[in-house]
């Protein structure tokens, strides 16, 4: 479906007016591929009124590959037997995070399949350890789905925002990618107690996963405007050898970048990441996911000896910041894109902040 030049240039001008649109609207924009230049354009141009042209760092620790569960699409996945196994210890996961700080990181993501190891008392005193240590610091948490009694006492031990894609807004589309033993409406439920629990929550979708269809991407962009969260975490499906969705076609890098400037003009004051997914995909993947409108990069600090062993997805690039010549090359990256990193903490604008203010 394409829309003549002046149709598509009034649709995204009433977007970037009205924050919103219908929904035939957004699935015109989605399905038309001559929609994603001009969109760039438009969500660039918000993005700068409300957070200039700073970037975000956080450091991300892939601190555990043991998980629980059994997603079709990721190749972490319990039924992957192929996988060796990690788990960072206490020590090592605190050497990240001083390794990170001396770097000029004020925000540590700890990310991990569901690992039941990871007991209240053992995250608990993770997270208490990390705060004693860096109290300028923001503590992201990315472990999965937990009870509303966890994410209290995680908080209470000093976590402040937790990262949680709700994966697809769309019921039977949830049910083709999960196994019977995982439910959108839990994970829903997880991304309500989060919120009510005053955590900074990040949700967000894979694009181009088995079975999608433009419409599921207008029912997570829906699902999202209610969860209102501060942070949106997308990026393409990439398949993996060692799942069931191994034949599948990857999600496209063209399509991730749109919903980019989708979400920038739907959500101006998010927190949006240009993920490793995104990069793994394009080369220069980094760069037009901030000119698309993302404010947001995740270098990885995790140890370079388990950074094969978290592959979710075939190819998964490891470009990070671990060291004084990664982050320079990855500062000399951001600023040709027109960007600039700042230290620090990168918490979310709220409309108080607002363009003109
Ligand atoms: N266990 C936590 C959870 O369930 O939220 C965090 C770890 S999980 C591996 C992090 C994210 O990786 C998932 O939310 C999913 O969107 C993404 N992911 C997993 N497999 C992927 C794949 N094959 N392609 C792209 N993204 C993938």
């Amino acid at each position: 479906m394409k829309m003549s030049d002046i149709s598509l240039d009034k649709t995204i001008e009433k977007l970037t007016r009205c924050g919103d649109l219908p929904d035939e609207e957004l699935l015109r924009l989605i399905v038309d591929p001559a929609a994603r230049a001009p969109l760039a354009l438009a969500a660039d141009s918000v993005r700068r009124k409300v957070y200039g042209n700073a970037v975000y760092i956080r450091g991300l620790i892939e601190f555990t590959n043991h998980c629980k569960n059994n997603c079709y699409y990721c190749g972490i996945r319990a039924g992957n037997k192929k996988v060796r196994r990690y788990r960072l210890t206490e020590s090592e996961i605190l050497n990240c995070c001083d390794k990170g700080y001396r770097l000029g990181f004020r925000t540590f993501v700890l990310q991990g399949g569901e690992d039941p190891y990871f007991d209240d008392e053992r995250l608990c005193a993770l997270v208490a350890a990390i705060r004693r240590r860096h109290p300028d610091c923001a503590i992201t948490l990315s472990v999965g789905e937990r009870e509303k009694e966890s994410y209290r006492r995680l908080k209470a031990a000093g976590a402040d925002r937790y990262l949680l894609r709700h994966e697809t807004a769309t019921p039977e589309h949830y049910r083709l990618l999960h196994p019977a033993s995982l439910s959108l409406e839990h994970r829903k439920n997880c991304l309500w107690h989060l919120k009510e629990l005053g955590y900074q929550t990040g949700s967000g979708f894979m694009v181009g996963s088995p079975g999608q269809k433009p419409e599921h991407l207008v029912a997570d962009l829906r699902f999202l405007q209610k969860l209102q969260p501060a942070m949106i975490g997308i990026g393409p499906f990439i398949h993996h050898p060692d799942t069931p969705f191994k034949d599948c076609p990857d999600g496209s890098a063209e399509l991730t970048l749109k919903l980019i400037s989708l979400l920038r003009l739907l959500f101006p004051y998010a927190l949006l990441p240009a993920t490793t997914a995104l990069s793994t995909l394009a080369a220069d993947g980094r760069a037009r996911g901030l000119q698309a409108g993302a404010n947001v990069v995740m270098p990885n600090l995790s140890p370079m000896e388990v950074r094969d062993l978290y592959r979710l997805y075939s190819g998964k690039s490891h470009s990070g910041a671990e060291s004084a010549e990664g982050l320079r090359s990855l500062r000399a990256l951001v600023k040709a894109a027109g960007y600039e990193i700042v230290t620090d903490r990168g918490d979310a604008k709220g409309p108080e902040e607002k363009i003109n203010g």
